[in-house]
């Protein structure tokens, strides 16, 4: 579902995405692990397009993100495409982004009525079945500000399931909660993998990734330095420097 070949980013001149490539299959978790500035946020920028890539080519559902092909020349997608492309990629950020001044379940049903032009009654109904699916049923007319960090997470992936994407993107979801409130983003998470959501997740979770990832990769410094099955990246490591980073986070 999610192809990557050989991508290439460069901000001014450094390269921080020295050639990844990366396959995740329909339904699949791909736990993407790292020290900071490895490229990772990067990576899953490039993604949906909120980077432009310098080499290389990431395809998602079988078309070239913010590319198109004719014969042998690539063109750059116009907006239109790009937007349209992106609303099949959920993405869910550190910060949980919510609009402040609408209440959960409104923040769940802009995009669908506004972009999707699904009616507000239909929109509603699923926004509601969403709310219930995250755990958070009772709180649909409460206000991000009322809502602890835990409870705005879960809206936002209720926000981002609210477009029926095909693939989702989590950059550290949980690494901006206290503690105690991670424990509910992740149960809602591996739910979703068991429910076949296609799904990389940049995360320092070890034991969301032996849980629920099918692949794990270990990137350090722009390159894939490793990835497999979690039992092996996680708990066999091949290259000393995947064993340094896991010893230094667990
Ligand atoms: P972290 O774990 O801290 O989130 P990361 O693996 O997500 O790190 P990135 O945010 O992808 O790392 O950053 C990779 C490198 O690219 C870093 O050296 C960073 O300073 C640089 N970088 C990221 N975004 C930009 C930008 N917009 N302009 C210039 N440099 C950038
Ligand atoms: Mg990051």
């Amino acid at each position: 579902l999610l192809s990557a070949l050989k991508v290439r980013k460069s901000y001014g001149g450094v390269e921080v995405l020295k050639g990844i490539s990366l396959a995740v299959n329909p339904g699949q978790v791909m736990c993407l692990l790292g020290p900071s500035g490895s490229g990772k946020s990067t990576f899953l920028r490039c993604i949906n397009h909120l980077e432009r890539i310098d080499g290389g080519r990431i395809s998602v559902n079988g078309e070239l993100v913010g590319y198109a092909q004719r014969r042998d020349r690539i063109f750059e997608m116009n907006p239109r495409e790009v937007a349209r492309q992106r609303r099949g990629i959920g993405m869910v950020f550190q910060r949980f982004n919510l609009f402040p001044h609408m209440t959960a379940l409104e923040n769940i049903t802009a995009a669908p009525i506004g972009v999707r032009r699904i009616s507000k009654q239909k929109a509603k109904e699923r926004g509601l079945e969403l709310l219930d699916r995250v755990g958070l049923a009772n709180l649909a007319q409460s206000y991000p500000a009322q809502l602890s960090g835990g409870q705005q997470q879960r809206v936002a992936i209720a926000r981002a399931l609210a477009m029926d994407p095909k693939l989702l993107l989590f950059d550290e979801p949980t690494s901006a909660l206290d503690p105690e409130l991670v424990g509910d983003v992740l149960d809602v998470m591996r739910t979703l993998a068991a429910d076949g959501m296609t799904m990389v997740v940049v995360t320092h979770e070890i034991g969301f990734a032996r849980g629920a990832a099918d692949v794990v990769v270990f990137m350090d410094g722009g390159v894939v330095v490793e990835t497999g099955p979690p039992a092996v990246v996680l708990d066999n490591p091949q290259s000393a420097r995947t064993k340094a980073f896991l010893d230094s986070v667990m």
